[in-house]
């Protein structure tokens, strides 16, 4: 079976700024694969080139066999993307934005309802189907983010700090419905700052860092190696 994820010699340069210094790595599919590094260490370019947001100076990158960039669109559909930033539309009820997103993807008008009450659903936040984006909480927030990124029904579903800056109950409750997804067979790449929350959810974990992979193993055989000053930079 293809790999979900399958990078090789990834490269990417801002001018002179080089974020990815050739970056090899496999995401078996199905695991929950976790992606650390430091501030600047090259995980958000890494999904930018996912998903088509950036476009990479080097290498290759395949997305459960589909190149990134010749495959774009079979690449793309398979992937749910939870951003670090929110860029959402503030003005239309959540389930509308989600009909749009429905749409956009390509999923028939009389499905779309459905599907968008589906995710809203799995996520927690159903009952607040008719509320602006805007007049969430920062937990709901957070919560909409991931059923938008659900919408598709991703095989990939990549999250970037999903949990930074919400209070443990929203954590927990975050990671019990990121598990439960994995669980039932969508592969998970998920970025972080916390190395409680790579020990607790990932299979394996690379640690990147200045655009370099350093070290790809399970959470428990990092602390064990005590890796580097990055899982302790990590920890404080
Ligand atoms: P963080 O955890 O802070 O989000 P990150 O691991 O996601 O960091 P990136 O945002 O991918 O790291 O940045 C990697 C490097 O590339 C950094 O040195 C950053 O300053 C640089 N960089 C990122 N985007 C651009 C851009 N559009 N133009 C120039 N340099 C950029």
């Amino acid at each position: 079976m293809d790999a979900a994820l399958e990078l090789r010699g990834l490269q990417k340069s801002y001018g002179d700024v080089q974020a990815l210094g050739g970056v090899d790595l496999t995401v078996p599919s199905g695991s929950f694969f976790g992606l650390l590094g430091p501030n600047g260490a090259g995980k958000t370019t890494l999904i930018g080139i996912l998903v088509g947001l950036v476009r990479k100076t080097g290498g290759e990158a395949r997305v459960f066999g589909h190149d990134v960039e010749t495959d774009y669109r079979e690449a793309r559909d398979r992937i749910g993307l939870a951003p670090q930033e929110f860029n959402v539309d503030r003005f239309f009820p959540i389930r509308e934005v989600l009909e749009h997103k429905a749409g956009y993807h390509g999923i028939p008008t009389d499905r779309a309802r459905d599907r968008a009450d589906e995710v809203l659903k799995r996520v927690g936040i159903y009952d607040k189907r008719d509320t602006r984006f805007d007049w969430l909480s920062g937990g709901m927030k957070r919560r909409f983010v991931l059923a938008r990124a659900l919408i598709t029904d991703p095989d990939l579903l990549i999250l970037d700090e999903p949990t930074a800056g919400v209070d443990v109950q929203l954590r927990h409750e975050l990671w019990e419905t990121i598990v439960d997804l994995n669980q039932q067979g969508t592969t998970v790449l998920l970025t972080t700052h916390y190395i409680e929350e790579a020990e607790r959810l990932c299979d394996e974990v690379a640690i990147l860092d200045s655009g370099r992979v350093l070290d790809v193993a399970s959470p428990e055989e990092l602390m064990r190696r005590g890796t580097d000053d990055v899982v302790v930079e990590l920890r404080t």
